[in-house]
């Protein structure tokens, strides 16, 4: 580990270096609490693990340790065990190191064996909080991505869309959104099993993804419907994006197995204004969808406001 001590007295500290050392970990040494916190706050990436003397000038170690743990909060990465040094023996001192968010304290002179111990735990206090931040950031990810084509789900895209709509309308940009729908899904999968089909959402969601204009974003909306949020896109440009979108799906078919299926997705476009709230636009693209398949699909239709 890399242990940052603070001590300010230089024969406590070398021995500290010493003891820790021999444990096989890297030393950082500073000498007064308010050095401590000017170079964990500074460089607070690199260190693993606090020892800091109770006592000290300029600020108290309970002081420097109260304003490490209200910098941050307990997920977050640059979160750090502390060991508390101190001459004391004090139930007292114990209990107002520990509530200031410190998470073990030890009685000076320091024995190696203890140091060791303690050393042991707080690695292991490490690992485990480590352990459920990686489980956290897999779990956000689930709960936000697709499982058969890793595009955002209905839930991110949404949760996505609202964020664009907010700023489209604080700044006053442009923004639209369409919703593509694959024509005749149902005879993929009647055709080919579900097999088939799932083959042919991810490659259409491939071939989306690795064309799109860089701020396009797709999402995984139902079965075989996929929004697109269009940021910074008038209505003339959202619909020569989308009409490119379409052709990229119909001009060359999808394989599977030995066999080759043509496809086509009808599309539906719709504009953000201020008036609108999510759940009228993803309506209105809805809208504009449903009259692209009744105009014959395979095509990209924008929202006629009279038809609304
Ligand atoms: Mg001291």
């Amino acid at each position: 580990m890399r242990i940052l001590i603070a001590e300010d007295a230089p024969s406590d500290r070398m021995l500290l270096r010493f003891h820790l050392e021999k444990l096989g970990h890297q030393v950082i040494e500073v000498s007064d609490g308010e050095q401590l916190v000017s170079f964990f706050f500074s460089h607070a990436e690199e260190v693993d693990l606090l020892v800091v003397d109770l006592n000290m000038p300029h600020k108290s170690g309970v002081q420097a340790v109260n304003e490490i743990r209200a910098f941050q909060g307990s997920y977050d990465a640059n979160w750090v065990p502390i060991i508390i040094l101190s001459g004391s023996e004090s139930d007292d001192d114990v209990l107002r190191c520990i509530e200031a968010g410190a998470d073990d304290y030890l009685v000076k002179p320091i024995q190696h064996k203890v140091l060791a111990a303690k050393l042991m735990a707080m690695t292991r206090l490490d690992e485990m909080r480590q352990k459920l931040m990686a489980m956290n950031a897999r779990l956000e990810a689930l709960s936000t991505t697709d499982y058969l084509t890793n595009l955002p789900n209905r839930r991110a895209f949404e949760k996505n869309l609202q964020d664009e709509m907010a700023k489209a309308g604080r700044y006053g940009q442009s923004l639209c959104v369409a919703v593509f729908d694959i024509d005749h899904f149902k005879q993929v999968n009647d055709t080919y099993g579900h097999e088939g089909g799932d083959v042919v959402l991810k490659e259409l969601s491939r071939r989306l993804v690795s064309e799109k204009r860089a701020g396009d974003q797709f999402g995984r909306i139902g079965g075989e419907e996929f929004g697109l949020c269009l940021p910074h896109t008038d209505l003339e440009n959202a619909l020569i994006a989308c009409e490119r979108y379409r052709q990229l799906l119909s001009k060359k078919p999808f394989l599977y197995d030995e066999y080759s299926i043509d496809l086509t997705v009808s599309v539906g476009l719709c504009r953000f204004t201020t008036e609108t709230d999510q759940l009228e636009l993803i309506k209105g693209a809805d809208q504009a969808l449903y009259q692209a398949k009744h105009a014959g699909r395979d095509c990209v239709v924008v929202l006629k406001k009279d038809a609304a």
